[in-house]
């Protein structure tokens, strides 16, 4: 599964990053609408990779960039969740344009002192 394996690299790096010690409570990621992705399965896939690791009990918040559509028509630019919609002048097919990028943005840190 696609979702999955981006799932492992996701948590391969955030172990990388993490810090010896406190417990890994969220990890947030950026998701370009290309990438095709869908969040609640790669978040799924997030609670069966880190489930016998360090960061089991963590969350996966994904953040998904939406597409850029652009109508060679009348010229006006907007952001949708879709790649396929209409433009509000008239023009039934205006181009969609999405990043694929795939980004670490923040991992959040509980320390394990407060218990
Ligand atoms: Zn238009």
């Amino acid at each position: 599964m696609h979702e999955f394996s981006i799932a492992e690299s996701i948590a391969t790096q955030v172990c990388r990053y993490a810090p010896a010690t406190g417990r890994v409570c969220s990890v947030e990621i950026r998701v370009g609408a290309l990438r095709g992705l869908e969040p609640s399965s790669l978040e799924m896939c997030w609670q069966a990779v880190i489930h016998d690791s360090p960061l089991a009990g963590s969350e996966l918040l994904v953040d998904l960039l939406p597409w850029t559509i652009a109508c060679p028509a009348c010229g006006q630019t907007w952001t949708s969740p879709v790649p396929f919609v209409a433009c509000s002048c008239g023009e039934p097919r205006p181009n969609p344009t999405a990043s694929d990028e795939l980004d670490l943005v923040s991992i959040t840190i509980e320390d394990e002192m407060e218990a």
